[in-house]
């Protein structure tokens, strides 16, 4: 038997308040990383250690399943290993059951795997044209209705007034969930929802069942309550009955799951709700260390209060205080494209693993799916071994299946077609970039992003990607045809499918909720991406700030932050840094006037600043005749495509000779080595040491440490020559905050530009 005091031994004076507060309402209102979780299990612990509670009484809640898991680990740990810790959809699931014999009768329910066969049924009888992605969303649209318990009749006015963009007509979706309900009425289905709904309607209209499910579970513990939604709030409410057993934790800075019906007023109202309750506030955060919470702090710091929707979010706002020892600044880097992004991002984490941080203790966050191609591709050219959480691999998915099939059937049929994918005449163009977008849009796609979020908008990014990485292969090989592409399509799945069990996590944001690694890289905060087009309204554009605080606050150690100017190399840089980005530089340009320990700086960006362009995303000049070069292929080559070559063609037949040995050497693509453009470069070029061969478009300082010595040898040059002027440094250009003031003060520069 555990001594209860031992338990609260490794809990601070609030966390053990918490603990011991084991009866009537408990609230806890707390930051990230200030031990919410720890706290509650700790207090599940104690109580059973001292005898208050008995372990099947209590029930404890969490939303996901990972975090049910998670939760009874850590109680098992704690010596309470038979309180139970589940969802409440699965909490719910086995009630209902238990009690469906005697209460409805016949074998219990039959639960819906998927709502789309359904809604499609309902929206044909509706005469409702739809495809799979249309269909998706309207699964989704009816959750929502679901879980904030409007009924069909008042979808329009509901959707009215949480200001939701809905899917399609009002008057039409509603019109699909009418008919989809009675469907699945029909066939005897019930679905995800019913399961909460039934539950509820049991525990409402038959007492005597009631009181035996309040007999079994007497107190009741709910994490992340911030995130809970209406139904689930009222089945919390009818496992209670007049009964007060319960804490709750949660922090409404992390509300992250409004669009799914979910709102944080339970937590914030609950003190009105009992007047009577316990309520705990923790600052101190055991997570982070300072640095990490200064950036936490500073951008809920910066909400506007103009609005309404700011001045609710400031309200629910904690301070947090760090307690860990000062770790690392804060990293915040620009790149030209994502595809540079995703290699600066793969490389840092090759140096953090080199360095002995273990894969499982490094993550790379993103806003939405899509993004995670480039990192999983990136992570996989270098080996380096990744899991992706939540989301589908994106070879996977099936509309990138079925997108490689289309274009395998079609480089069948022909090569490369000479004109430009039918009825997109914006688009027009040969070569293989635009056949991949003629498939594409066959398959659905169009060259602007569909209005709205959801599945629509979720599959318009896959298609995207792929158009992306056509134009990337197109660049690198411009010859190549539909079949190539293909090829290195498969190439590119099967490298990616390598299962792993130690593996760097790729996750969206969502899904890291509760979560921390030791080195966090939260990509692609960019307008747009972060917030999301989508968020249109002011609450919509806090819930994205709330976003990139979860993101923020799951580092204990390291944070990178980053953003790429162009979606591809060459392209135009017409992508904006977020505007979450500017609040923490201003915040962090205050605390550096106002304290000499923190001083912003420009990293010692080399290529871009090196060239004497512009401070930023300057063009790149052709050699030979100086004229400023916009195509990636060029610009990687350094000159114009037709300015005359002084390439030495034996030379680079041997630099492609040794670029297939290393290829097959470590089984990889040859372009993962060299591209043919970078290597045509170095052959034009003939840099003569390391510093000259670093600046080649193409050479990353990784590439430059694996492979200089061989390539310089073949060009004559000074192989093991130490680089005095910035070889090895990052190719782009880097801005840390709050870096040490190891840097004379004129070096500051407190600017970044953007440039359209
Ligand atoms: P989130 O809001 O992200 O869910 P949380 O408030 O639930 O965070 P926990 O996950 O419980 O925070 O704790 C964050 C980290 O800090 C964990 O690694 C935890 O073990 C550690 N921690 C919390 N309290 C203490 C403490 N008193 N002493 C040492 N470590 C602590
Ligand atoms: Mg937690």
């Amino acid at each position: 038997m555990t001594d209860p005091d031992e338990l609260l031994a490794g809990l601070d004076r609030e966390q053990r308040e918490v603990a011991r507060a084991l009866h009537g309402p408990v609230c806890v209102l707390a930051g990230a990383g200030t031990g919410k979780t720890r706290a509650i299990t700790h207090r599940i612990a104690y109580g059973v250690a001292a005898g208050v509670y008995q372990p099947s009484q209590l029930l404890a809640v969490t939303f996901t399943a990972r975090a049910a898991g998670e939760m009874r680990g850590r109680l098992r740990g704690l010596g309470a290993g038979a309180v139970q810790a589940r969802t409440f959809h699965s909490a719910a699931l086995r009630q209902l059951q238990y009690f469906w014999p005697q209460t409805v009768g016949g074998p219990p329910p039959r639960i819906l795997e998927s709502k789309i066969p359904l809604v499609a049924e309902a929206a044909s009888a509706c005469r409702v044209r739809t495809d799979r992605t249309a269909l998706r969303d309207l699964a989704s649209e009816i959750e929502w209705c679901k879980s904030t318990q409007t009924a069909p009749d008042d979808y329009p006015a509901a959707v009215a007034k949480a200001q939701r963009v809905p899917p399609r007509e009002p008057a039409e979706v509603s019109r699909i969930y009418a008919a989809y309900e009675q469907h699945k009425r029909e066939r005897g289905f019930i679905d995800f929802e019913d399961v909460l709904l039934l539950t509820i309607g049991v525990l409402e209209s038959r007492p005597e069942i009631a009181d035996r499910v309040r007999s079994q579970y007497r107190h009741f513990v709910v994490d992340e309550y911030q995130d809970v939604n209406p139904l689930q709030q009222r089945l919390l409410e009818q496992w209670l009955g007049t009964r007060e057993s319960l804490c709750v934790v949660g922090d409404a800075s992390q509300t992250i799951y409004s669009f799914t019906g979910a709102s944080p007023d339970y937590l914030l109202g609950f003190p009105d709700r009992y007047a009577d309750a316990t309520v705990i506030r923790l600052v101190r955060d055991y997570r982070s260390t300072p640095q990490v919470v200064g950036v936490a702090n500073a951008l809920l710091g910066a909400i506007p209060q103009e609005t309404a929707a700011g001045r609710r979010a400031a309200r629910a706002r904690l301070e947090l205080v760090a307690q860990r020892p000062a770790g690392p600044a804060v990293r915040y880097t620009e790149y030209p494209d994502e595809a540079a992004e995703a290699e600066g991002v793969a490389e840092s984490i090759r140096s953090l693993i080199d360095s002995g941080v273990r894969p499982a203790e490094i993550a790379v966050l993103f806003r939405i799916n899509a993004q995670s191609e480039v990192y999983e591709q990136a992570l996989a050219d270098r080996h380096l071994p990744y899991v992706v959480r939540g989301i589908e691999r994106f070879f996977d998915r099936p509309e990138v299946r079925q997108s490689v099939l289309l274009m395998r059937g079609a480089a069948r049929g022909a090569e490369v077609p000479e004109q430009s994918a039918a009825g997109e005449p914006e688009e027009a163009g040969s070569g293989l970039a635009a056949a991949v977008r003629a498939v594409l849009s066959g398959n659905g796609w169009t060259p602007g992003a569909p209005a709205g979020s959801g599945r629509a908008r979720e599959v318009w990014e896959s298609l995207a990607a792929l158009a992306a990485l056509a134009e990337e292969y197109e660049s690198a090989h411009p010859r190549a045809g539909l079949a190539e592409f293909v090829h290195e399509l498969e190439e590119r799945a099967a490298l990616q499918h390598a299962p792993v069990v130690d593996g760097v996590t790729l996750a969206s944001l969502h899904s890291a909720k509760g979560l921390e690694w030791d080195a966090v890289h939260l990509v692609g905060l960019t307008e747009g991406l972060l917030p999301i087009t989508y968020a249109e309204t002011d609450e919509a554009v806090e819930e994205e700030r709330r976003l990139l605080y979860v993101g923020v606050t799951r580092a204990r150690e390291q944070l990178a932050l980053s953003w790429a100017l162009a979606r591809t190399p060459g392209g135009r840089a017409s992508r904006r840094p977020s505007r979450f980005l500017d609040s923490l530089k201003e915040a962090q340009e205050a605390r550096a006037e106002s304290s000499a320990g923190g001083v912003l700086r420009r990293g010692s960006g080399r290529g871009l600043q090196e060239q004497g362009k512009s401070k930023r995303s300057g063009p790149v000049r052709c050699r030979v005749c100086g004229k400023a070069l916009i195509e990636a292929v060029d610009r990687k080559l350094g000159r114009c495509a037709d300015c005359p070559s002084d390439l030495d063609q034996a030379l680079f037949q041997r630099l492609r000779e040794w670029r297939s040995e290393q290829a097959k050497e470590q089984s990889l693509p040859a372009y993962c080595v060299f591209t043919d453009a970078t290597l045509t470069a170095i052959a034009e070029g003939r840099p003569a040491d390391r510093a000259a061969l670093s600046r080649i478009p193409g050479v990353g300082s990784a590439k430059l440490e694996r492979y200089a010595d061989e390539v310089l040898a073949m060009l004559g040059g000074s192989g093991g020559a130490a680089a005095g002027d910035g070889a090895g440094e990052e190719s782009q250009l880097a801005l840390e905050l709050d870096a040490p003031s190891d840097e004379g003060a004129d070096e500051a520069e407190t600017e970044t530009e953007t440039e359209d």
